[in-house]
């Protein structure tokens, strides 16, 4: 078995990565029986097997590996989906990343939102319903400083429409330092997420041509820093399309073992972005495009190697492929997403150039409903940052699985919630119906009257039961 010494520094050691991926073409039937066996354990993967799953290829072993990663999506996850929703301040950028529509080469009329503008935007967004963002903006030292991030955060922690505020921010803006880690750390973000983009530092570098992002190692400590800084839940991800996928999902892996040595905790949540088309980028020039059947089994392995990392899907996947994939892997979707700076006001009034362009256009309403009727419950929790559990006090809890108690009420309070304060008289009936026989199944008494009398509550118009 190919293994590997512990480096404190996080390193990705390409020529072992390269050696895996050679070492696993001659898996055989028997070697991947074995590994979804041990996988069932819920106890994750060792590099080689990682590598050896990657070769799946017979249809059999494929819908094999499609039920055991379902069986560790239920068991880990239950049938929760959290929402949340991206929030763009600012498409300044310095870099010329090939892949990105909002690449300095690029010419458009940049935007950087005012806080008024901020607050417009956030008012529409809490108007749907969100309560969980994920802040996104381009780098840009002169034109989006930390300073400017930190003023937005508080902007939209301090903006409330008729029914509430945004209880949670991620942040994903460009690695930085310690300090203004810390400083984030300060404003209270959630999830700090930064996407490696690719572990393949040629191709990194060829994809970073003369930017502030195409230093491979500062992106790649972005993590070290941020945990040291203190902020404990990181969010990583690659943008699969840029490399080859059996590198990155190895890449992935490493990085996360790195930190789980050196910190106690890995990565909070695993993003997995495919490459779209964008302003100036043109899908053809990419030679490792990821088809949906190997990225279907990227998703199914990953579940498999880290059951208890959340994995996320934006809007970039269509309908029926985020349908499928929250089967068996993904636990967070984004909905009724705009991609652009000032994009939820602009959406309402006329154009706005996006990052890239996306593949689910459904309001937030049309993506709950259908999640109802397929069984799942929409989450809107923030109670487990909110409540300090993170890092790895929230791994801890995860992995004893005890979670449930207290994802599930909180999701269907959640979902309860919503229903009360955004649906029309038909889908309110409807949802507190799926709430109640959800809130049934739950097997301790305390935790499904906790839920029921919710209800009530949320009926008499008290909010932010957790
Ligand atoms: N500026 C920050 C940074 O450097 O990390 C934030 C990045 S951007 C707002 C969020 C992510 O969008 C990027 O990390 C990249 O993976 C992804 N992205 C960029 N161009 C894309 C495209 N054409 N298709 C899909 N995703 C894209």
């Amino acid at each position: 078995m190919n293994r590997k010494r512990f480096d404190e520094n996080v390193s990705i050691d390409r020529d072992y990565i390269l050696s895996l991926i050679d070492g696993a073409k001659n898996t055989t039937r028997q070697d991947i029986d074995r590994i979804l066996e041990k996988a069932t354990h819920k106890k994750g993967l060792d590099h080689a097997e990682i590598a050896a799953l990657l070769e799946i290829k017979d249809p059999d072993q494929v819908q094999k590996l499609y039920e055991v990663s379902g069986r560790i999506k239920r068991d880990v996850y239950g049938n929760r989906i959290v929402l949340f929703a991206p929030l763009y301040i600012s498409d300044y950028c310095v870099n010329n990343c090939v892949y990105c529509g909002y690449k300095c080469k690029n010419k458009f009329n940049r935007k950087r939102l005012t806080m008024d503008e901020i607050r417009r935007e956030v008012e529409i967004l809490e108007e749907m319903g969100h309560k969980r963002l994920a802040l996104e903006a381009g780098e840009d030292p002169l034109n989006c400083p930390i300073d400017y991030v930190l003023e937005a955060i508080n902007t939209i922690y301090d903006t409330y429409e008729k029914n509430g505020v945004i209880r949670r921010i991620n942040v994903n803006i460009a690695a930085t330092t310690v300090e203004n880690y810390r400083a984030l750390k300060d404003a209270q973000i959630g999830t700090y997420i930064l996407f490696q983009e690719t572990y393949d530092k040629p191709v990194y570098e060829k994809m970073h041509p003369n930017c502030l992002k195409g230093d491979y190692n500062y992106h790649l400590t972005a993590f070290d820093r941020a945990m040291e800084a203190g902020i404990d839940d990181v969010g990583a991800g690659v943008l699969f399309g840029l490399a080859d996928p059996k590198f990155e999902v190895l890449g992935l892996m490493l990085h996360n073992e790195h930190l789980e040595k050196k910190y106690g905790v890995g990565f909070h949540t695993i993003s997995v972005p495919r490459l779209r088309p964008a302003e100036g980028v043109s899908l053809e020039t990419f030679p490792h495009l990821l088809d949906d059947d190997m990225f279907k089994k990227i998703v199914a392995i990953i579940r498999l190697a880290v059951p208890y990392t959340g994995m996320i899907l934006s809007t970039r996947e269509d309908e029926d492929m985020r349908k499928e994939l929250i089967e068996y892997g993904i636990s967070q979707i984004s909905a009724g997403s705009c991609v652009g700076v000032g994009g939820y006001h602009e959406s309402m009034v006329g154009e706005n150039i996006g990052q890239f362009e996306m593949a689910d256009d459904r309001k937030p309403i049309e993506v709950i409903d259908d999640l109802i009727d397929n069984g799942y419950i929409p989450s809107y929790c923030t109670a487990c940052y909110r409540s300090g559990r993170t890092g790895e006090k929230f791994m801890n809890i995860a992995k004893s699985e005890k979670i449930h108690y207290m994802c599930k009420p909180n999701a269907l309070t959640t979902l309860m919630e919503y229903a009360v304060d955004y649906g029309n008289e038909e889908f309110l009936e409807k949802a507190e119906q799926f709430v109640r026989d959800q809130a049934d199944e739950i097997d301790r008494e305390d935790i499904k009257k906790f839920t029921l009398d919710n209800i009530d509550k949320l009926k008499a118009g008290i909010r932010d039961l957790y």
